[in-house]
């Protein structure tokens, strides 16, 4: 006899009051909560916009763009899920209301309503039902945790809270709504105001839709009146009002919210078990977190960004996984390219232990990160460039070892006598914009003897790609006589994916994203191999100047 898996269970997270809650991250700790019970868990992202996916997005609007190793361009909260939950994300994880329409119209061209009118009822609303379950089509997962991105209350959300409606009815025992509001609390009057949670609770009502749960974000934790009193005004139970209090760090959220009861009421209305559990390894990652007594290191992070941390996230969180598991503390310098010059650069960079170059698109700031390689590789301070980050530092090579004065990528400079990053030859003739990169993850041959097998400790890897240029063969020979070593690149050896140098510390830097693919207790292999070179540095030049 064979035995069957359990029923999945459905989790609906909607946000209300004001944007910017954190349902992502929300959801994501009872995803923590749920999978540390034995749970298998998994994460997806509903977003209300019509783009296809965010990657023609700025990132002042939206943040960092996260790719998936199936080469989807997603939202950022795609990354939460994969770090919180140690599970990677596919395509189905993240759907746009464009996603949906194009489906539904597709099928329209198609003919498959033939002699129907097609509406948002029942034929917009079907297809997201279908998205619902789509993360199950490959593999069983016992809770889903479906996020709507926007506030209750929002226009273009309505075709997804009324298809969540629809689910929620049909799947009555097996799915759960919980929803994330703001408690404001008076200072001068010294009182919570539970107001706009019942204005958002009357919003969510008035589609059909009562939570089970209310999650409530607050500046202090809310007394037991107050959830009594939002408990009665919005027909929960008493112990489904969870105080969410404001915390240090993300990674707090899950022991808080465990704190807080959340997986217990989370279960018990879901009819699963749960027992005591405690979260040992998260909790451990979150000590060293919050160690003071460890060494600090400084690291400059060369971008043009920087009033925008959003638009960096993974690779800020992949240098945090390292330094707490290199039992350092970090301290990002946040240099804005834009600044920096022939006369200020030393200035700016000269107190930083290592330098980071992200990736980027577009010419604006590139001649600072230019300075920014040129600065870390001769005063042999720790340099990682990703994406972006390598084209810039191949061109402060081109330029300042080998005397190519006009180097440039042909990104940035069309005419340029010494194009030492070029299209990529597959992106000749492509006109689209969206989803036209060299996207998702691609193998990587590892060059013995190298800095990238020291830290990979493998001959072939997997990373995350998104670009559309690419160092040019055609300098290969060069570089190399220059003492540069390409010591990652694609099995066929067609493409550059990684460059070092020999005669310093650390100076790497790959074609490829690993921030991606970095965890909190599984911190990724190159950074940890660059925080631990960093490491070293820092204390071997403070021994120097005692
Ligand atoms: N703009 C560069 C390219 O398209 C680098 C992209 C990136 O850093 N992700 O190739």
């Amino acid at each position: 006899m064979t035995s069957e898996a359990p029923k999945t269970k459905f989790i609906f997270v909607t946000g209300g009051v004001v944007s910017s809650l954190g349902k992502g991250i929300t959801g994501a700790s009872l995803g923590v909560l749920l999978q540390s019970q034995g749970y298998s868990v998994t994460i997806q992202k509903f977003d209300p916009y019509l783009n296809l996916d965010p990657g023609t997005m700025s990132p002042y609007q939206h943040g960092e763009v996260f790719v998936t190793d199936d080469g989807c361009e997603t939202d950022l909260d795609l990354g939460h899920y994969e770090r919180f939950l140690n599970e990677n994300m596919t395509r189905a994880n993240n759907i746009t209301s464009g996603m949906i329409y194009q489906r539904v119209l597709n099928k329209e061209r198609r003919g498959d309503y033939l002699g129907n009118t097609v509406q948002i009822i029942p034929h917009v609303t079907n297809e997201i039902k279908d998205q619902i379950l789509a993360p199950l089509k490959h593999k069983h997962y016992d809770i889903v945790i479906t996020e709507i991105g926007g506030t209750i209350g929002d226009i273009e959300s309505l075709p997804f809270i009324e298809a969540i409606r629809q689910f929620q009815f049909e799947n009555k025992d097996d799915s759960l709504h919980m929803h994330l509001t703001l408690v404001p609390y008076l200072t001068s009057s010294g009182e919570f105001k539970t107001k706009p949670t019942q204005h958002s609770v009357k919003e969510l009502r008035s589609v059909g839709i009562t939570p089970d749960v209310i999650v409530c974000r607050s500046l202090m934790p809310l007394t037991t009146d107050i959830k009594n009193k939002i408990a009665l005004f919005c027909d929960v139970s008493n112990d489904a009002v969870i105080s969410a209090v404001d915390v240090d760090s993300i990674y707090d959220v899950p022991l808080a919210l465990k704190n807080e009861g959340l997986d217990d009421v989370v279960a018990k209305k879901l009819s699963i078990t749960t027992k005591p559990q405690a979260l040992d390894e998260w909790s451990s990652f979150v000590d060293v977190l919050h160690d003071h007594q460890l060494p600090v290191m400084k690291i400059a992070l060369v971008g043009k960004y920087v009033n925008y941390s959003d638009c960096y996230l993974s690779v800020v969180e992949a240098v945090r996984h390292a330094c707490i598991q290199e039992k350092v503390k970090l301290k990002i310098e946040w240099v804005d390219s834009e600044k920096l010059n022939d006369d200020n650069y030393v200035g700016y960079l000269s107190g930083a232990d290592a330098i980071l170059v992200p990736g980027g698109f577009g010419e604006r700031g590139v001649e600072g990160k230019i300075l920014a390689s040129k600065f870390a590789r001769e005063n042999k301070i720790p340099y990682l460039g990703l994406c972006l980050g390598m084209h810039i530092a191949s061109i402060d090579i081109a330029r300042h070892i080998l005397g190519h004065t006009d180097a440039h990528s042909s990104e940035f400079k069309k005419d340029s006598n010494y194009p030492v990053i070029a299209l990529l030859e597959e992106q000749n003739n492509v006109s689209n914009m969206g989803g036209t990169m060299r996207l998702g993850s691609y193998p990587c041959k590892v060059i013995k003897n190298t800095l990238l097998e020291a830290s990979y400790q493998s001959d072939e890897i997997h990373e995350r790609h998104r670009h559309r240029y690419e160092f040019n063969n055609a300098y290969r020979e060069e570089f190399e006589n220059a003492g540069v070593i390409f010591s990652g690149v694609s099995p066929d050896e067609s493409l550059v994916e990684v460059i070092e140098l020999t005669d310093h510390p650390f100076f790497l830097a790959c074609q490829f994203h690993p921030e991606f693919k970095s965890r909190p207790t599984n911190a990724h292999p190159l950074f940890t191999k660059y925080i631990e070179k960093v490491k070293t540095e820092a204390l071997l030049n403070k021994s120097a100047t005692v």
